[in-house]
């Protein structure tokens, strides 16, 4: 699909980190975002959450989303995101799963579906998983997942249907970063 790159679309990424100095790395990525182009930035609550399928051992992380305003194309905002997980110190080849001082996933460019080689739209991972979700719906509760007739809040709520006390014990962790 060609996306109208005339028109700023409305954008969501999640945010999350196990390692490092989180709170000034989450601080560092708000500037950074912000010099980078996105506009009118919203954050969500902060939340500790159980590592998923991560190597036994791995620390809990701090997991958020923030929605905003972009002018240029995914591939752009990838790249800006990459460059701000690179500079808090993450490699660009990495273990996926692996600890991590940032992790940045681009959840929706406005309510477009996108597939490229390295770039899918809405992220593949975020409708499945409660870390993602429970932020997000701090932000985006009633953001239509594209391709899907249902809201963010719609698939959190059957999520935490079926997982009550991952549910709970996510809402129950929101923390306060410095
Ligand atoms: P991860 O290890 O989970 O951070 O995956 C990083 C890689 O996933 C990036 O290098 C991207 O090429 C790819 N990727 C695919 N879709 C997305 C997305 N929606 N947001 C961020 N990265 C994505």
């Amino acid at each position: 699909m060609t996306i109208d790159l005339s028109e700023k679309q409305r954008i969501a990424i999640a945010i999350g980190a196990n390692t490092g100095d989180i709170s000034a790395n989450f601080r560092i990525t708000l500037k950074e975002l912000e010099a980078g182009g996105v506009g009118n930035i919203r954050t969500s609550k902060f939340y500790r959450t159980a590592p998923v399928d991560c190597p036994p051992d791995s620390q809990d992380f701090i997991n958020g989303a923030l929605i905003g305003t972009w002018g240029g194309s995914p591939e752009k905002l990838l790249e800006l995101c990459k460059n701000i997980e690179e500079a808090a110190g993450r490699p660009s080849i990495h273990e996926k799963s692996s600890s991590r001082p940032l992790d940045l996933d681009i959840i929706f460019f406005g309510n477009k579906i996108h597939r490229s080689e390295n770039l899918t739209i809405p992220h593949k991972e975020a409708a499945k998983r409660l870390f993602v979700l429970v932020p997000l719906a701090d932000v985006a509760g009633g953001w239509l997942f594209p391709g899907k007739n249902l809201s963010v809040k719609n698939i959190l709520d059957n999520l935490a249907s079926a997982d009550r006390s991952a549910y709970i014990s996510i809402i129950s962790s929101v923390v306060t970063l410095e």
